[in-house]
């Protein structure tokens, strides 16, 4: 039996999960999805910033895209400390197509203008 905190929404229910993987505690149907994946294949939408250069700031705020195998966060993380574009950037800029042929793309979550 394994336990689990959903981390779909607010509620947080905690969740049980058996060896079938047949889920209880979930107060909806999209806890019992999140468990089952999480146990068979657990993925996380990325959040984190890089350098940048000529910047209103010196890091930029970015996320994947879609969610990765979580198996792959550190290396994604790693991928990151080599990247520095250029200001001016713009929310939704795509800085890396399909990182680390995950699928999801990198992209900037914020706006900010050159200095
Ligand atoms: S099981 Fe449903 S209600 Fe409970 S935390 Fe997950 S998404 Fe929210």
């Amino acid at each position: 039996m394994r336990e689990l905190v959903c981390i779909v929404c607010p509620r947080g229910c905690h969740m049980q999960v058996d060896e079938d993987l047949n889920v209880t505690g979930n107060f909806c149907p999209r806890g019992a999805a999140y468990a089952k994946a999480e146990l068979t294949h657990p993925t996380r939408v990325v959040t984190s910033t890089v350098r940048l250069t000529g910047g209103t700031y010196p890091r930029c705020p970015v996320k994947t895209s879609a969610p990765i195998p979580k198996d792959q966060v550190a290396a994604l993380m790693s991928a990151l400390n080599d990247l520095e574009p250029a200001a001016p950037v713009h929310v939704g800029d795509v800085l890396v197509r399909n990182i680390l042929s995950t699928g999801a793309d990198l992209v900037v979550t914020r706006d900010i203008p050159q200095k």
